[in-house]
């Protein structure tokens, strides 16, 4: 197969920049790109397409998402904003998500956010009991860190008036203690675990597939050839493998297996490369709680709701003795840490295996790092500590971070100074959390503005082209496939979108605008909103 695309702008990301306007792709690679006058010969008889000034920027990719919880959730009521700015609204979407649940699944929402809903606060089993009064229905918030469960629900979790809050978690309570439906955290994590694991079990073989796949669809329109699915199991490692033996992902996927896990991976003989589309190389540690629902681990405490100093999974000993386990057994670390009280046990532990200055061969990672300050930047920038963070968490929960946070609210994701450090920092998502949309991500890299219009670190502002560089050539390091994918290069996978503006050019505000024409996966195209490729 030879396929020469030309009459575009070629932002090829690759670190010596040449002009381009054409590249030719052999099978599912680039074979050259340049002026169209080189291509043209270097290709006899290759068909063209012409893009008509249209440009073409690498294959994005989102270092840290959900990909299976994006299919899962795909399906649940949608109960974020401005879908559902209050609790009527969001009783009415999960009243109508129980018409079409399937007996013996839970009926589910997601997406809200307590500080966003008009009433400023979760809603209560009460207010999902009137909505589903006779079988079990959760509610997600959009942080995946905290719940809401109606009172069949709570009965069905085995969750009692009374009890104490679980290890690593907590429940609200109203004013005479009773259970208000509100979880938090770990006993939150295994729920969520659970129901996903009964509904795939209960697709079963040959279906489950279909949600990755319609995960896939939505990304592969968001101009995404590549993501970390950052919570790889047995259950959904099933899941992704049926849609890789189908032909069905439209995104390369690099799985981060949880840690409990890593035994039967090991066992199954699964780890590594499944194919080029599918690799479980890496292991997932969460250590401390989220950002948006105040439950990361800092040192002092939130001014706002639930208070606390948030939840830290691992002391430093226990998580010390993981990590050095993972690395002895040759796996790259991806450690999920938001809070500086959490980022600096996670740092204390790599320096039991790092040296600083000595480079950090598997990469081994800090997943979203939030309030890493500048003392915390420097020493992971010795270390060489890779971060995979989320640019788009400014726009969307920016203003719950003003609050929670308000000394310091300009010193979270401190892209600009990150990258002065010497951090390689990779660009994610963390969807369903917020939006897969990459656009956002790097729209939020430039602008750092809330939704409310609130200008979170100014100082802290990306140029265009290092916030697309964020979602192309460091999230490509980030895992270990930057001599694949990541810039527009001969040699490298055809991994490339093509996108009605160029994004280095345009007002940052319009960025979102910006049309997906087409995305191609290694030469095929996984989505397309016109008829470029037509008849491919
Ligand atoms: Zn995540």
């Amino acid at each position: 197969m030879e396929l020469v695309v030309e009459d575009g702008v070629f932002v090829t990301m690759a670190a010596e920049v040449t002009p381009a306007d054409a590249m030719l792709i052999r099978d599912d690679r680039i074979a050259a790109i340049g002026p169209a006058g080189a291509v043209r010969a270097a290709a006899s008889g290759a068909e063209v397409v012409r893009l008509g000034g249209a440009t073409v920027i690498p294959g994005l990719i989102d270092a840290h998402c959900h990909v299976a919880d994006v299919g899962y959730l795909a399906a649940a009521a949608d109960c974020s904003q401005p879908s559902a700015p209050d609790i009527a609204a969001v009783q009415a979407r999960i009243r109508a998500a129980a018409d079409r649940t399937p007996e013996g699944s839970w009926v589910t929402g997601s997406g809200y956010a307590e500080y966003k809903l008009r009433e400023g606060k979760h809603p209560t089993r009460a207010d999902l009991d009137q909505a589903v009064p006779g079988r079990p229905a959760v509610l997600y918030h959009t942080s995946l860190h905290v719940c809401v469960l109606n009172t069949p629900a709570l009965r069905e979790a085995g969750f009692r008036d009374g009890q104490p809050d679980p290890p690593g978690g907590a429940f609200g309570r109203d004013s005479q203690g009773r259970l208000d439906g509100v979880v938090y955290e770990a006993p939150m994590f295994a729920l969520f675990e659970q129901n996903l694991r009964r509904d795939i079990t209960r697709m079963g073989a040959g279906t489950r597939g279909g949600l990755i796949q319609a995960a896939g669809q939505r990304l592969a329109a968001l101009g995404l050839t590549a993501a970390c699915d950052a919570d790889m199991r047995r259950d959904t490692f099933g899941a992704f493998a049926e849609a890789d033996a189908g032909g069905l992902l439209s995104q390369r996927i690099y799985g981060l297996v949880v840690h409990d896990q890593v035994d039967w991976l090991l066992a199954a003989g699964l780890r590594g490369r499944h194919s080029s589309r599918l690799a479980t190389e890496a292991v997932k540690i969460w250590s401390d709680g989220g950002m948006s629902s105040r439950t990361a681990a800092i040192h002092g405490t939130y001014p706002v709701p639930p208070y606390g100093s948030g939840i830290l999974y691992f002391e430093r000993d226990e998580l010390t003795r993981m990590v050095r386990d993972f690395d002895a057994r040759g796996f790259q670390v991806c450690i999920h840490a938001q809070g500086d009280r959490a980022i600096e046990t996670v740092l204390d532990a790599y320096a039991t295996i790092l040296t600083p200055g000595a480079g950090n061969p598997r990469r081994h990672r800090i997943e979203h790092g939030g309030a890493m300050y500048p003392p915390l930047a420097a020493r992971a920038a010795a270390l060489g500590i890779v971060v995979a963070t989320q640019p788009g968490f400014l726009s969307a929960l920016g203003d719950g971070f003003a609050a929670a946070f308000p000394d310091r609210s300009d010193q979270l994701y401190s892209l600009a100074s990150w990258q002065r450090a010497g951090i390689t920092v990779a660009g994610s998502s963390d969807a369903p959390v917020i939006t897969a949309d990459p656009l956002i991500g790097i729209r939020d890299a430039v602008l750092r503005r809330t939704e409310d219009g609130r200008l979170l670190g100014p100082a802290e502002r990306l140029p265009a082209r290092d916030a697309l560089a964020l979602y192309t050539t460091q999230a490509a390091f980030a895992c270990h496939r930057e001599s694949e994918i990541g810039s527009l290069e001969p040699g490298k996978l055809a991994d490339f979108v093509v996108l009605d503006k160029n994004p280095l050019e345009a007002e940052p505000e319009q960025i979102p605008g910006i049309q997906v024409l087409a995305t191609v996966l290694g030469g095929t195209p996984v989505f397309q909103s016109g008829s470029l490729f037509a008849g491919r």
